[in-house]
């Protein structure tokens, strides 16, 4: 029989992060080179808002050190490249209606708050097909649907967007019956 452990009992001791001042710091030049300076916060009343929310609250100490601001989808790619060559954990907001504290960034690192983002850049209304990025809201969407009888059926809280939303797997719990296709305008979602 194969004495091999399996996952559980595996040695492995998870992965490493590196969120280490010298490390945050030459990263912040490199971010310096993708968002203009204003994009980039480090504010502690700017971080702290975006470790949780009144409905999903987590620990002061799981604040991201980080927070920023893309416009782009290249700008994205650009700060998620960083982060992974430089093995600091990457947390994002979108609409901050996310429960069980799922916002919280549990080892530091880099917030991305996607709300310079909330274009709807292609609308198909023949075969239902729609490209959007990651701060559309829900109700902003079903407000352009509605031009042309259509509605996106999920409802979950009224600030709720798309990155959120496709991130959760949201259960559509008002959706029966109505097939909606989507398509998100940022790199690493299998959609
Ligand atoms: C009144 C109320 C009703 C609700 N009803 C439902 C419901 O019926 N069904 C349901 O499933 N949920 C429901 N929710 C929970 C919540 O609204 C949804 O899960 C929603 O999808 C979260 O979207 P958001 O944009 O606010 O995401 P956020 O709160 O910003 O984020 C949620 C999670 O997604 C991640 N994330 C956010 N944006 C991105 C991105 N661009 N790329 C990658 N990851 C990202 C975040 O890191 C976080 O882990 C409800 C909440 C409330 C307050």
């Amino acid at each position: 029989m194969d004495p091999s452990p399996n996952i559980l009992q595996s040695s492995n001791p998870g992965p490493f992060y590196d969120t280490s001042p010298e490390n945050l710091s030459a990263a912040r030049t490199e971010f310096a080179t993708v968002l203009d300076s204003g994009l980039i916060r480090d504010d502690e009343e700017i971080r702290r808002a975006h470790l949780g929310t009144r409905l999903s609250q987590a620990s002061p100490s799981h604040t991201a050190n980080l927070v920023l601001y893309p416009c782009s989808t290249e700008q994205v790619s650009r700060i998620s490249r960083i982060c992974w060559e430089r093995c600091i954990p990457l947390t994002a907001y979108s609409g901050g209606t996310g429960l069980c504290g799922s916002l919280a960034a549990t080892r530091g690192g880099v917030c991305i708050d996607f709300s310079k983002m909330n274009k709807i850049s292609n609308l198909h209304h023949s075969d239902m097909d729609i490209t959007a990025q990651p701060v559309v809201g829900w109700m902003q969407l079903n407000a352009e649907l509605a031009k042309n009888g259509l509605f996106f059926p999920p409802d979950p809280a009224p600030g709720a967007c798309i990155g959120g939303m496709v991130s959760f797997d949201l259960l559509l719990s008002h959706c029966i019956s109505v097939f909606s296709q989507l398509r998100l305008d940022i790199p690493g979602f299998p959609l």
